[in-house]
Parts: structure tokens; C-alpha cells; sequence
């Protein structure tokens, strides 16, 4: 179902994996629209048809922008690329040339998604490179009709994290900056997958966007999360909490296994809706956070090379 957070800011559930209230896009309606996130390949049919349902005729669409480039936010980039022909591409610079050659990006995907992959997600195609444009840090990019919105460089989640403040509205669309929360699926949980989650990055991301003032905080997955300020404030609390379980652990057993049982243990809540439970493992699993904050402690050194 759609969802209008603000006048002209449209929430579009992908449905992915078939669930409700799992993962979104958003469109900024004005007179340069400007689409937030693709969703998976395997969802951009949805996507697409919705798109046209609120009459988003092809040569109308401005920009599409990627809050990063993880499958389930860009998956579909080449498909929406082709769809809207004169659509800029943005996301962060460093996200660029996967965009351009995604081969080892999806490469990195099948490591991390497994099956997964092709029943959940999909692959991703090339981007042209003429249609790609870097999202410079507190770029304001221009609407039309006095319409705008800022892009903020938001690292910590992945290097090549950008947020995305609409700013007649105040509504922050954080990506996966600031976590995951889905409807049924229990508290704020961190999202610190592997290859480049960074605890102190994240955090000073999630300071920089509080320092925004925002009046929505809305998740990627999924939806408005609460009082922007308090929302961000459990965020940094979270995630320094799973980051220094992971920590002990390590210390402990030396194992990505004992990393994911003490998570599992002490740092994990589960979904009060059991139904809701396969949906946000699905998305955001125990296995895959445990070996973003292992990665990032063997950079910093804390966790040397073993396990
Ligand atoms: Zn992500």
C-alpha cells in the first residue's frame, strides 16, 4: 500500500519477498520528481506499475537517488535507468562505478545473501555512464517550483551512505543509517552488515542528521520511525550495544559463531509478532550483523585475524 508522509512525499511498499511493510521507495512529487531508492529487481514490476497509477509518465521522472547500493535499496537501478530515460542517477561518489559495473557487487551480494539472492532480490544491470551524477555532501538539488531537497553524505551502515532530507517538509529519508524497524518486528535493531559497517562512523552520521532538526525520520525498512531526535538517540544506544557485545564475545571464543549466539543472547530482541519474524530475519539477519561488526573490529585492530 502507498503511503503520503507529507504533501508530495509518497511512501511505495516493493512488497518485497511478498511481505507488507518490509521495504520501500519514495517519490518527492514536484516539478522535477525525484524517486528515493529503486527496490530489488525483482520488485521493480510493483514498483513500476505504482509509479504509473499516480501518473509518472516516462519522460517526467528527474532523478533517481539511491540512499546507498545495496541490492534492496538499487537493485533495480538499470531497469528504472532504461524505464525513465531522463533520469539522473545520484548516489554517493563511492558508489558510482558499481553503478556503472555492478559485477562484483552482485558478486559480493550472492556471498552475503546466499539463495537469497535470486529469490529474494535479484541481480542488478550497468547504469550508462552519461546518466550517473555523485551526490556531493549537503548538495541542495533543485526540484523546481522553489522545491528541493538536500543530500547528506551518512557513512556507517556502508561508506557509500547518503540520506536525503526533503526540505519543504523536514521528512529525513535515512536508508539504513539509523537501522531497521519493520511493523510487528520488535524494537529498533542495528543494521551492520558486512563489507564496511563502521561503528564510529555511524554514529557520527546519526549526529550530523539529528543536527537537521528533521520533523519525520523514515526508515528504508520501514516507514516513519518515531520522534526523529529520540529514534536516533536509540539508534546510537543499539548500536554501540550489539557492537559492544560483539566485542566481549570475540574476546570470549574467537568465532563468528560465538559473536552470533551472544548477539542472539544478549543483544537480540524478538519480533512480538511472530509472523513478522522470518520477514525481518529475512532482511536484516543476526549472521550478517555479527560479520559486519567482526569486520569492523579486525580493522581497528580489536579482533585479529583468526575464527
Ligand atoms: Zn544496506
Amino acid at each position: 500500500m502507498d503511503h503520503v508522509l507529507a504533501p508530495g512525499v509518497l511512501e511505495i511498499d516493493t512488497e518485497l519477498g511478498g511481505w507488507p511493510e518490509l521495504n520501500a521507495v519514495f517519490l518527492i512529487d514536484a516539478e522535477r520528481p525525484c524517486l528515493v531508492e529503486t527496490g530489488p529487481q525483482l520488485d521493480a514490476p510493483r514498483v513500476l506499475a505504482s509509479l504509473a497509477g499516480h501518473g509518472l509518465g516516462p519522460d517526467q521522472l528527474a532523478y533517481v537517488i539511491l540512499t546507498h547500493i545495496h541490492l534492496d535499496h538499487g537493485g533495480a537501478v538499470g531497469e528504472f535507468a532504461r524505464q525513465f530515460p531522463r533520469a539522473e542517477v545520484i548516489c554517493h561518489p563511492r558508489g558510482l562505478r558499481h553503478l556503472a559495473d555492478p559485477t562484483r557487487l552482485v558478486a559480493a551480494a550472492a556471498n552475503v545473501y546466499g539463495s537469497r539472492l535470486d529469490t529474494l532480490y535479484g541481480r542488478m544491470t550497468a547504469v550508462d555512464q552519461a546518466r550517473l551524477r555523485p551526490a556531493e555532501d549537503m548538495e541542495k538539488l533543485d526540484l523546481g517550483a522553489g522545491r528541493s531537497v538536500t543530500l547528506v553524505h551518512s557513512p556507517g551502515h556502508a561508506k557509500h551512505h547518503i540520506a536525503i532530507l526533503d526540505d519543504a517538509s523536514g521528512v529525513l529519508l535515512v536508508g539504513d543509517a539509523a537501522g531497521v524497524k519493520v511493523p510487528g518486528g520488535g524494537p529498533l535493531r542495528p543494521a551492520t552488515p558486512p563489507d564496511d559497517f563502521d561503528l564510529e562512523l555511524a554514529v557520527s552520521s546519526l549526529h550530523k542528521m539529528a543536527a537537521l532538526r528533521p520533523t519525520q525520520l523514515v526508515l528504508t525498512h520501514f516507514g516513519p520511525a518515531g520522534e526523529p531526535q529520540e529514534v536516533l538517540a536509540e539508534a546510537e544506544e543499539t548500536m554501540r550495544h550489539w557492537c559492544q557485545v560483539a566485542e566481549e564475545a570475540w574476546s570470549e571464543g574467537h568465532s563468528l559463531d560465538h559473536v552470533e549466539r551472544a548477539l542472539l543472547e544478549r543483544a537480540y530482541q524478538p519480533a512480538p509478532d511472530p509472523s513478522r519474524q522470518p520477514v525481518v530475519d529475512a532482511l536484516n539477519g543476526v549472521e550478517s550483523n555479527a560479520a559486519g561488526i567482526l569486520g569492523w573490529l579486525r580493522r581497528r585492530g580489536a579482533a585479529p585475524e583468526a575464527g
